[in-house]
């Protein structure tokens, strides 16, 4: 025990009412003159209550006190003896709310107080007993005093498996019930639902089954706890189709179950489901409680049926919910899903009162998948006016958009709270953290920020191996994956795509298709469209076009519009002109409105000067209202991020910046520049065709940031597009030409250019 005094007074000043037994004298004469018989269950915290030397005089005052008030108790405790003999009843029943109000140690004195008043242990009392320290999260003391039972009844057993249950010993309980069974006692509705619910936990929906078996032959299945137990645990194991046939079997249900069966629906995608079975529920008559609710909100988010979500939120109010602090926040999601940030913002001003950081970390996670990042953080500073703490989540959220938008300024001001939270060893937030500094290019801190991290765990392992796949690390990602094994780690789905990945930036095509191979043989993952989609990626890169292709036809679902793409790309690349075709056609089909489909296909054209070809594809790209994502690129020069447009120059030093782009066009063509004026697709002259590719963005950032930088400091700038070949072969030069480390952050990954070579080997 290491409760101090002061705590043990305000507890007992709080208590629960209990007018039979003077609860505070029965605690005195424990911790006075009875001295405990079974030690561990007692506290010794009046011995260490007056500790210091210097307060002789309080100590001596309070044993005169203390033997004064003992020895009045002593008589009242004698009385109470005899008093409590008679009342089984009542001492369960202090138990019991004991339990409800989880006064730990005000039960541990009380049962203390049994012992050594010599009080005759009976099964009724002990089944209360270990159902107490069950619920006040003593299962050691529980299973103690279950073990040393004489005699046990259904209830102790039921007691003990719930026991087990609620404490999260799952296999314990379910290993229990079975004793039980062997031992000859028939298990009721609460000891069924206890075991459903740790085979639900546990995911066993095998063992689940043969309960579900059990519960049939004893003729409890349909019972409503049993059932909606049974519901939910096939829900949660993904057994949906069961989950329906126990529900429907239900004759009698109430909103627990009509809320596992809803819920179930939601957690296994099954949204519109889940509505039909909200709608046939409101034709019952079932009692709508927070919970319902909350499951019926969850499924707009993912269906993206705005009016429904309305629809509900004034079903909501008018049920007088609005407040209610977990619908209030299951609402602001389903808006921020919804992409009505306005609404959801709303909501925190209407309730302003009933918010918690849930609710704030769902705003700024909403503003930051919207993309609108300044009001992500505005809301971060408002919670922090709120004097709210912020949690892990929020800053999960605020990290990843910094590593999106790779803002390294605001990501490691983020870290540093993050140090102030204690938070650093959370494993999201340090895997965000990793991926954070990664993307912003600083593969050092990445590294250092790992090896931080005393237990990484999957998620964090992931990161790195991500953010060397991201800067074309191959067999570093590789090293980090064998790493990640000899740790006991298991790979999971994610681990391969990062790791076919890295294998793909990297042209290392062997390791790749080896991985890919043994992926569900050896590591039991199975591979989703994700990983068919590297692989696609992984064969085109390497110019394996005919492989590519042949893998595409053979893949078990049709392509995504992800492994066309880069089937396309891959297609251009090496000027493959039917297969860019066929790939174009198919990703029509798939996504009409892709314009990067398109511009690599009308690239593929002007390769082969097919200038016709080329505006019949953009013609068709304005017809059909395709919007070309216009290039951009920044970089941050003197606190403040300068943002540039293709041939966009009108920023305020657009002379010096021309000059300089000037200059290093001619020092490049003297190292051996040749410019690549077939991927301008254009029909335009040899020098207006150079003219463009010298102003594609990245090179005016490029330009301006070694105008503006300190000499030595390396460059780090970022586009929302692909680099183009020709870009790719000028900055090469460029950091030989200039002596300086550039990095080039594109939509797919990092390119680090010293000394004239790039770190992606020319694979992206
Ligand atoms: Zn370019
Ligand atoms: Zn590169």
């Amino acid at each position: 025990m290491t409760e101090s005094r002061c705590t043990n007074h305000r507890q007992f000043g709080t208590s629960v009412a209990c007018p039979s037994v003077p609860v505070h004298l029965l605690r005195s004469i424990v911790a006075g003159s009875h001295p405990p018989i079974d030690a561990p269950l007692f506290s010794t915290r009046s011995q260490t209550a007056y500790g210091d030397d210097d307060e002789k005089d309080k100590r001596a005052t309070a044993e005169r006190s203390g033997e004064r008030r003992e020895a009045k108790f002593v008589m009242t405790f004698q009385m109470l003896t005899k008093h409590l003999q008679k009342h089984s009843n009542t001492l369960a029943h202090i138990i019991q709310t004991y339990a409800q109000s989880k006064q730990l140690s005000n039960g541990k004195l009380l049962h203390a107080q049994l012992i050594t008043s010599g009080y005759p242990s009976s099964m009724y009392l002990t089944n209360h007993l270990l159902s107490m320290y069950a619920r006040c999260g003593q299962l050691g003391y529980a299973h103690r005093l279950f073990d040393e039972m004489p005699q046990r009844n259904l209830v102790s057993w039921t007691a003990m498996i719930s026991a087990f249950s609620q404490n999260s010993e799952f296999a314990k309980a379910i290993t229990t019930f079975c004793e039980m069974c062997v031992f000859g006692e028939s298990p009721n509705q609460f000891a069924f639902s206890s075991v459903i619910q740790a085979c639900s936990s546990l995911k066993s929906v095998q063992i689940g089954k043969q309960i579900h078996c059990l519960a049939l032959k004893v003729g409890f299945s349909h019972e409503l706890f049993v059932g909606s137990n049974l519901a939910d645990m096939y829900s949660k194991c993904g057994s949906i189709i069961e989950a329906c046939m126990v529900f429907e079997e239900m004759p009698s249900k109430d909103e627990v179950s009509w809320n596992s069966m809803i819920n179930g629906y939601a957690k296994n995608g099954y949204n519109e489901e889940a509505l039909v079975s909200f709608k046939k529920m409101l034709t019952e008559d079932v009692t709508i409680d927070q919970h319902l609710l909350c499951s019926i909100l969850c499924v707009c988010g993912p269906l993206k049926t705005y009016n429904i979500g309305r629809s509900l939120h004034s079903f909501v109010t008018k049920l007088g919910f609005e407040q209610h602090i977990s619908v209030g926040n299951t609402l602001m999601d389903m808006y921020c899903k919804l992409g009505d940030m306005d609404s959801a913002s709303e909501l925190l001003n209407i309730n302003s009162k009933g918010t918690n950081i849930i609710s704030y970390t769902s705003l700024i996670d909403g503003y930051v998948e919207s993309d609108q990042i300044e009001k992500a953080f505005v809301i971060f500073i408002e919670l922090k006016r709120q004097k709210i703490e912020p949690n892990e989540f929020t800053f999960s959220s605020l990290i990843k958009s910094c590593a999106n938008h790779a803002t390294l300024e605001q990501g490691v001001q983020l870290h540093a709270l993050v140090l102030k939270y204690n938070l650093d060893q959370d494993p999201f937030v340090s895997s965000i953290i990793v991926d954070m500094y990664g993307k912003c290019g600083l593969l050092d801190h990445s590294l250092q920020a790992f090896e931080k991290i005393s237990k990484p765990n999957e998620y964090t392992w992931n990161s790195l191996i991500g953010v060397f796949a991201h800067h074309g690390l191959g067999h570093k990602a590789i090293d980090v994956f064998e790493k990640m094994l000899l740790h006991d780690i298991k790979p999971n789905s994610v681990t391969f795509i990062n790791l076919l990945n890295a294998c793909s930036h990297s042209g290392l095509l062997t390791e790749g298709l080896s991985y890919f191979n043994s992926m569900e043989t050896i590591y039991g993952v199975k591979p989703k469209s994700e990983h068919y989609s590297c692989v696609i990626d992984l064969l085109g890169r390497s110019g394996k076009l005919k492989e590519a292709e042949n893998f595409i036809k053979s893949m078990p679902f049709e392509a995504n519009a992800y492994a066309w793409c880069s089937f396309l790309a891959s297609c251009r690349k090496y000027g493959d002109k039917e297969r860019g075709e066929l790939a174009s056609k198919s990703l029509k089909i798939i996504d009409p409105l892709n314009s990067g489909a398109h511009v690599l296909l009308s690239n593929i054209y002007a390769k082969e000067q097919q200038w016709e070809d080329v505006k019949s594809v953009r013609k068709m790209m304005k017809d059909e209202n395709v919007k070309k994502l216009k290039g951009c690129s920044w970089v941050d020069v003197d606190k403040r991020v300068h943002v540039f447009g293709v041939e966009d120059l009108c920023h305020g030093d657009k002379k010096e910046i021309d000059l300089k782009l000037d200059e290093l066009l001619r020092k490049i063509i003297k190292v051996g520049y040749v410019p690549d004026v077939d991927s301008v697709p254009f029909d335009l002259d040899y020098d207006m065709k150079v003219k463009i590719l010298n102003h594609h963005s990245e090179r005016i950032a490029i330009a301006y940031a070694l105008i503006r930088m300190p000499i030595g400091k390396p460059i780090i700038v970022k586009k929302n597009l692909r680099v183009c070949v020709d870009c790719h072969s000028a900055i090469k030069l460029m950091s030989k030409v200039e002596g300086r480390e550039i990095i080039l952050r594109d939509n797919s990954r990092f390119h680090h250019f010293v000394d004239g070579s790039c770190s992606c080997k020319d694979f992206w």
